[in-house]
């Protein structure tokens, strides 16, 4: 019989579905207070000490101080009544502010821990305190990130191709035990637990439509979303920056990024459902020709195979692999707006 596991509770209120933008890139951020500079947790919509409602998220030091601590043997949540009971907490954040939290197994009271969000398996984010030496080995039980890549039977939409090598390498040296491409005698769908989509950089000049291209990835989401292992499941999609924001003079190439954005915004939510997950990366500028125009400097096939795999070990859901594109991040989320026009003024090739 088919086991279906559990997920955690999924409901947040809308102000703390604010925590997952910093979540989606390993980044640890609070909500501020513009007024009174008063630091808030839980999240809110009005600050807890002048009542403004100008509250913004800012990152904010990760350290904090373990104030009481719990396993939690029995609960009526099917997601944490498994054989390993969840270790939680209390702890006090360097602000001020008390924040519950997963505890990392050696974390105890009066330790200094380290704080992340990390998203438990349907995608919502939860607070875990690691002591600082170990932040990065992040590996727990109830979350799903960030797990090892050890043994993953893995599937790339094109593995001849550059980024299509650079991915076999990099996830063959992360510990995959298979990586297979479409003409893989040997594939078996059926053992496959990471998919990557790695043609999305195809020639926008070349034979085949946008429309074709879309529908190849509907064939490919309907043949392996039902038979993904739930939980251990991950989708990743290798796109660049201007599925964010267009690159005007490559109008092709933005739009057929736009589109792979939305399919795979609307996949998410659906393999979220199941428990598994999806990353996209969002590189600035690579080694294509719809790229060349671009300011700023290549990053490599290699470099961005290995920013995937970082992500998928930590569990981030967004990726901006260089320093152009986590620039470009800070202005589209500060003024959508002004990032538009700054593209438009790039100076023409
Ligand atoms: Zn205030």
């Amino acid at each position: 019989m088919k086991r279906i596991f559990a997920i955690p509770p999924r409901l947040r209120s809308r102000a703390a579905l604010g925590m997952t933008g910093p979540a989606a890139i390993g980044r640890f951020a609070l909500q501020v207070c513009d007024d009174c500079s008063t630091v808030q947790y839980p999240p809110q919509e009005f600050c807890r000490q002048c009542l403004s409602s100008a509250l913004v998220w800012r990152e904010q030091t990760r350290q904090a101080a373990v104030l009481a601590e719990a396993s939690v043997y029995h609960s009526l949540e099917p997601a944490f009544s498994g054989p390993t009971a969840p270790h939680t907490g209390l702890v006090r954040h360097n602000s001020g502010v008390v924040l519950v939290a997963f505890l990392k197994d050696n974390c105890c009271v009066g330790n200094t821990v380290h704080l992340s969000y990390v998203f438990a398996p349907g995608g919502s984010v939860v607070v875990q305190a690691a002591p600082p030496a170990a932040d990065k080995e992040k590996v727990s039980a109830m979350t799903i990130t960030p797990r090892p890549l050890a043994g993953l039977n893995c599937y790339l939409t094109d593995s001849e191709n550059p980024l299509g090598q650079a991915c076999k390498s990099a996830l063959l040296d992360a510990g995959a035990a298979n990586v297979w491409g479409p003409s893989s005698r040997e594939a078996d769908d059926s053992k496959v637990e990471l998919v990557v989509e790695t043609n999305w950089y195809a020639d926008t000049y070349g034979g085949t439509s946008l429309g074709q291209r879309m529908e190849a990835h509907l064939e490919l989401a309907e043949r392996f979303t039902p038979i993904l292992p739930d939980r251990k499941c991950t989708w990743v999609f290798a796109l660049s920056f201007a599925a964010l924001s267009a690159y005007p003079d490559q109008p092709r190439h933005s739009a057929q990024m736009a589109a792979a954005q939305a399919l795979a915004i609307s996949l998410r939510a659906k393999l979220l459902n199941q428990g598994a997950r999806l990353v996209v990366a969002y590189p600035a500028k690579l080694d294509i020709e719809e790229h060349q125009s671009i300011e700023g400097s290549t990053l490599s096939w290699p470099s961005l195979a290995s920013a995937l795999v970082t992500a998928l070990q930590n569990g981030h859901e967004d990726v901006y692999p260089d320093p152009q594109s986590r620039l470009w991040l800070e202005r589209l989320t500060k003024d959508r707006k002004a990032l538009e026009r700054e593209m438009a003024m790039s100076p023409a090739p």
